[in-house]
């Protein structure tokens, strides 16, 4: 156990903070190399009460692996990543050790004419905090998060006993539940009977009634077991990609054309597979960007005219459907009077790479913006939303989101996956007294969300930054029912505690 567990030391400063610039505290930090190890630290950390917080690549933006106390177990050196296994000309599936990177993944199966579509933009991410997040992202729209896409996963629980879950074969009657563990031991309970949302979300546990059980453990937050081993399924790569960003004069019209290419109001679904959201916020910072940073050059220049841009992504099996596809967003532009002349259009790898680098400089601007201000005030950090509501509240959040900012005067800008009505507000205060402001404004927000039967996190997750938010969304007997059915499978609460509750 000795050469296991380490004692933490000033080198592992780097594994007490995640993207959500949170720092924690541990006494000890591991790094296994096998399930077998895993176990063993387990039944180490169970028989002494030592929490546990498990880390993938530390990319997670609300502080899940961020420790609080006792032992890190950081899963970067299970990264084992397997042969592709086809089963027919739309479906193969990947086994996967629970450190492997996105960006692994996605190199080792590159040249077998399929692929993984999901995709949270961060592809340093390891698929193990993926499938505890349930990961989204821009092609979500088009092809779920990452629930869909996980066929098998075994997880360790904190007793160091197994559970091995293949999809199809374990389903809850009703609410009730049971599995068995690879030692034999029956897990079964009754599910909490809690408001299931029909949108984006990844607030709380997973729980519908008759669900198939290995969704209980897809955007668990590490709060139920350590996730050992995943097969994913992979899907047949589409022939062609084509992306294009459309600039609009205001923001109605916007809307408008989303609500348009999503066939409502008598329109044609246009089945794109990503459709995104930049405001004018995003688009003039994006401009003040590039005449600072060498990064963000190659990006061409935005028309001061420019007030909101979305960006919409085809796929599809050949040129001429791509054709047709872009021949009728091109009637929907002529019928709110946009011209081709206000779209940029990418149809190669290359072309799709520089739009990439236009979408990715929304977070990474604000982020260097962030950066600059801490300089001056060290406490503050970016204000960021990540709430969903149904179609027919799209107009409704946006109204709410710039009234509340251009009254109370805030420096805020509005981009992200707006096809699912899931957009990121995010804040950027000047002051103390401004951040204040800014996260009374959010907990407003999460308040009249929830009203309006949206999620308070469609993607991001709650972690230990977020409860106050999953407090407004659930009331304390379901968040209490739900701390009681974690207790199934981790009595002693010894798993990321911290997260969730
Ligand atoms: C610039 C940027 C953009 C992003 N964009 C998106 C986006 O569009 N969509 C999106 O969904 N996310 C996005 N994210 C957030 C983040 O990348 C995802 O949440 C990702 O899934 C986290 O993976 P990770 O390996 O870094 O997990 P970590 O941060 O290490 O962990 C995340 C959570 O999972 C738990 N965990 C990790 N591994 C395991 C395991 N094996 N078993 C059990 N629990 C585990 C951790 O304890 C923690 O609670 C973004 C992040 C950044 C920095």
């Amino acid at each position: 156990m000795k050469d296991l567990i380490l004692k933490i030391k000033d080198e592992h400063s780097d594994f007490l903070w995640d993207e959500s610039r949170k720092t924690g505290n541990a006494e000890y930090i591991s790094f296994p190399k096998s399930n077998s190890e895993i176990i063993n630290i387990l039944k180490f950390a169970y028989s002494n009460q030592i929490n546990i917080t498990v880390q993938g690549s530390l990319t997670g933006i609300v502080a899940g692996a961020v420790p609080n106390d006792g032992i890190i177990l950081n899963l970067s050196k299970l990264n084992k990543i397997n042969q592709v296994e086809i089963i027919d000309e739309n479906l193969a599936y990947i086994t996967v050790e629970p450190g492997a990177l996105l960006s692994d993944i996605r190199k080792s199966i590159e040249d077998t004419g399929y692929f993984f579509p999901n995709d949270p933009t961060e592809t340093s991410a390891s698929i193990g905090g993926m499938v505890a997040s349930n990961s989204s992202g821009a092609l979500t729209y088009s092809y779920g998060s990452i629930r869909p896409w996980i066929q098998y996963i075994e997880v360790a629980l904190s007793n160091g006993d197994t559970l091995c879950i293949t999809r199809g074969e374990h389903f809850a009657t009703e609410n009730d539940f049971s599995l068995t563990t690879t030692d034999g031991n029956i897990i079964s309970g009754t599910l909490p009977q809690v408001p299931s949302v029909d949108i984006k979300s990844t607030a709380g546990y997973y729980i519908r009634p008759n669900m198939d059980l290995i969704d209980l453990f897809i955007g668990m937050e590490g709060t139920l077991g350590i996730i050992t081993n995943i097969t994913l399924k992979l899907t047949k790569k589409p022939n062609d990609v084509a992306g294009i960003v459309v600039f609009f004069p205001n923001e109605e019209l916007a809307i408008d054309f989303v609500k348009y290419i999503r066939g409502e109001d008598n329109f044609e679904d246009l089945s794109a597979n990503a459709i995104e959201y930049f405001n004018s916020g995003a688009l003039n910072l994006v401009n003040k960007m590039k005449t600072e940073r060498e990064i963000f050059k190659e990006i061409p220049p935005i028309k001061p005219e420019y007030k909101s841009a979305i960006y919409i992504e085809f796929h599809r099996d050949s040129e001429d459907e791509i054709e047709e596809s872009i021949g009728l967003l091109m009637e929907i532009l002529e019928h709110i009077n946009i011209s081709d002349d206000d779209t940029w259009c990418a149809f190669t790898p290359q072309e799709l790479e520089k739009l990439k680098i236009f979408r990715h400089a929304i977070p990474e601007s604000v982020n260097l913006l962030i950066g600059e201000i801490k300089k001056k005030e060290p406490t503050l950090t970016k204000l960021s939303t990540d709430m969903s509501v149904p179609n027919d509240k799209l107009e409704w959040i946006f109204n709410m989101y710039n009234k509340d900012m251009q009254e109370n005067n805030l420096m805020y800008v509005i981009f992200g996956h707006i096809g699912n009505n899931h957009l990121h507000v995010n804040i950027i205060p000047q002051s103390k007294e401004e951040f204040l402001l800014g996260k009374k404004i959010y907990l407003k927000w999460a308040k009249e969300v929830t009203d309006n039967n949206g999620s308070v996190s469609a993607e991001h997750g709650i972690g230990k930054i977020k409860k106050d938010f999953l407090n407004i969304m659930f009331n304390k007997e379901q968040i209490s029912d739900m701390l009681e059915l974690s207790k199934k499978f981790d009595d002693k609460s010894i798993l990321n505690n911290g997260n969730l509750f």
